[in-house]
Order: C-alpha cells, then sequence, then structure tokens
C-alpha cells in the first residue's frame, strides 16, 4: 500500500503578515481539516509551538488561545498534530503591531545542544518542551495522542546527527522534513538531499546520517519523505504544465488575495538574483504540495511512485506537504480534486493515513 499523509506547516509567514494571525493562519486550516475530512483523509497538522510561546511571552494571548483551540479540534475530529520548529521565534520581537524575525536563528542548529549557562534553551530544550506542550494539551483531548513526528524548520534536517539524537531522546522517531533531490544553500537554509537512499522510506542512525540505510531499532529515526520527483524525464516538462495548469485556474477562478510574505523581502530585483532564484527553481524536484502544484501533477507523482515501487507487497509511507497560510481557494479545490481521484481510481493501493496509523509504531 502506498500511505499517504497530508501534512500542513501550521505557521505564519515570516516577512509580512497582512492579514491578521486568524484570517492568515486559523481559517484556512479549518477549512482545510474540514474539506480533507468530506473526502475520507485526515490532517497532519505540524504545528509552530514556538510561535505560541513567544506570542504567551509577550503577553499577546489570542492568537495562542486560537492555535489552541485549533489543535484540540484537529485531535477531536480524527485529524493529527506533530511538532515543526521554527527557532527564529525565540528572539524575534514585536513592536508597532509587526513582528521583527531573527534569521541568524532561523535553523534549529543555531540554537545548539549543549547545556546553556544563560538560561536559554538550546535545541535539545525546544524539542522537549514542544513535545512536552503538545501532549499536555492534547493527551486531556485523547488519551493515546502521542507526539512522535517532527519537521524541520525551512527542512533544515542538516546536519543531522545531533538532532536526530535529541529527537529520539525525546522518543520523536519519526521525521519528516527530507525531500529527494532538495537542494538549497541560502544562508538560511542549507541542506543536500540529492544523495539519500533510492527506496521511498528508510531508518536513519544518527551516527551513519541521512545517507546510509540503518536497521529499525530504537536508536534510529523513520524518514517518512516528502513526495518529489527529480532525475525524472520530463520533469521540466511537468513544471511547465504545472505552471500553465495554474495559471489558467486562476483566470478562471478568482484568486484568493496573498496574506503575507514568505521572508522579509532580502531578496533584491538585481539580475544574478533572479538567475539564482531561476536556477534554485530549475534545480529543485517538482514536490508533492498542495502549495501551488495542480491536481494532475500531484496526480502524477503518485503514478511516479506506483510505478517506481512495488506498493502492492510492501507498505510505504510518503507525505503532502503544505502551508495554509498560502492556500488560497484554488489551492482547496486542487487538493480535493487529488483527493477525490485517488479515492476514485486508487483505492485498492492507495490510502490516507496520519502518523498514529504507521504500522511498525514503536512506542
Ligand atoms: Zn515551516
Amino acid at each position: 500500500m502506498l500511505n499517504i499523509c497530508i501534512t500542513a506547516d501550521h505557521e505564519l509567514f515570516f516577512g509580512d503578515n497582512y492579514v491578521p494571525e486568524e484570517d492568515v493562519l486559523i481559517k484556512p486550516t479549518y477549512n482545510l481539516m474540514d474539506m480533507l475530512g468530506e473526502n475520507g483523509a485526515s490532517l497532519v497538522i505540524m504545528s509552530d509551538v514556538l510561535s505560541i510561546f513567544r506570542y504567551r511571552e509577550l503577553g499577546m494571548n489570542e492568537f495562542p488561545e486560537s492555535m489552541e483551540e485549533q489543535l484540540v479540534y484537529a485531535i477531536k475530529n480524527g485529524h493529527d498534530v506533530q511538532l515543526h520548529i521554527h527557532s527564529h521565534w525565540i528572539n524575534s520581537t514585536y513592536s508597532n503591531g509587526k513582528w521583527e524575525f531573527d534569521y541568524s536563528k532561523y535553523k534549529i542548529h543555531d540554537l545548539g545542544f549543549e547545556d546553556r549557562r544563560d538560561g536559554t534553551p538550546s535545541a535539545a530544550d525546544v524539542i522537549r518542551n514542544g513535545k512536552k506542550y503538545l501532549e499536555d494539551l492534547l493527551i486531556p483531548v485523547d488519551s493515546s495522542y502521542v507526539c512522535r513526528a517532527f519537521r524541520a524548520g525551512g527542512w533544515n534536517l542538516m546536519p543531522e546527527r545531533e538532532l536526530l539524537k535529541a529527537l529520539l531522546n525525546e522518543g520523536i522517531w519519526i521525521d519528516t522534513s527530507i525531500f529527494k533531490g532538495g537542494r538549497l544553500e541560502t544562508g538560511i537554509h542549507g541542506f543536500d538531499y540529492t544523495n539519500v537512499p533510492e527506496s521511498i522510506n528508510w531508518w536513519i542512525d544518527p551516527d551513519m546520517g541521512i545517507e546510509h540505510m540503518a536497521q529499525m531499532d530504537d536508536d534510529a529515526v523513520f524518514e517518512m519523505v516528502i513526495g518529489s520527483c527529480y532525475k525524472m524525464p520530463g520533469l521540466l516538462v511537468k513544471k511547465i504544465e504545472n505552471s500553465l495548469l495554474g495559471r489558467i485556474r486562476k483566470k478562471r477562478l478568482s484568486e484568493t488575495p496573498p496574506r503575507g510574505t514568505a521572508f522579509a523581502d532580502a531578496q533584491g530585483g538585481t539580475l544574478s538574483e533572479f538567475a539564482k532564484k531561476l536556477g534554485n527553481y530549475l534545480g529543485q524536484p517538482l514536490m508533492l504540495s498542495y502549495d501551488g502544484v495542480c491536481k494532475e501533477v500531484m496526480l502524477g507523482i503518485v503514478k511516479h511512485y506506483l510505478k517506481s515501487y512495488d506498493c502492492e507487497n510492501n507498505d510505504y509511507y510518503l507525505s503532502v506537504i503544505g502551508h495554509p497560510k498560502s492556500m488560497g481557494n484554488i489551492a482547496l479545490l486542487e487538493l480535493e480534486g487529488f483527493c477525490r481521484r485517488i479515492n476514485r481510481d486508487y483505492k485498492s493501493i492507495v490510502r490516507f493515513v496520519n502518523t498514529s496509523e504507521i504500522k511498525f509504531q514503536k512506542r
């Protein structure tokens, strides 16, 4: 069986947020959960818990309350909630109605793994506190709730050794940060997932690293990879198809206006910056994502997995990634179309699951 986990990075924009938090994140996430529920799927909310902590520290309680209410709603309604960390919240400040984000702590590694004398949290503290927070909030709602999965902010899992050890120390044994073929070096992002094992999923021993397949045991992390296509004939054609279909649909339907920007605009508009962005785009794999990927192309990626791996005789797990903050009405319709096609044509070989349904539950 090919088991698909539809995940959502549950977070605000880290540049500007043009509308209130409720409209940026909370409402689109409810829409997403409800649509998936009607189509026989559940959502795995990867919740950016450090944003909740930082709002509270600064005495802003309304948004954390909405976040928590949403996480409780998710668990009550058969969805799932797991851990996503954007460590730059720790040093970010708020003035004149606007966040000033400190990207120098954008990678969780930037917090360091050693114990701190100055009382600021290390990466290991943040993971421990995040897991504890989710379990304290959600076990009273469902006694079987476990925080078992992690996604690194900005997909920054590398260097992985200490990070994976810190996750295992807290009993988090699933990672879903990697997309095969991904490579990005921007100063705040730094990873290279071009040499990972061929298999859809694999176990990672922190001492051996992500490029080696380890045995399943208590000292290994299960990689529930984000679906992607790279090194595939016709990949560029697929990218062009996706962008054309996207344009046609935007013309036909009125698209929701953008609710924010990814980063405070550091890009500028010079030719070399443009070439860099274009190079990044062309060099990146096509991700199994509802962030601007049309249903036909998402389906094409799933078909590629079905063709390349023996899903009849093995259980594989794949993540779909997306961001409610940037999801407009078209993306919601595309994802709905994708779910309906899977349910109609692939029911015998593809099913939607969340992390509690992964077969070899370790804990
Ligand atoms: Zn994120």
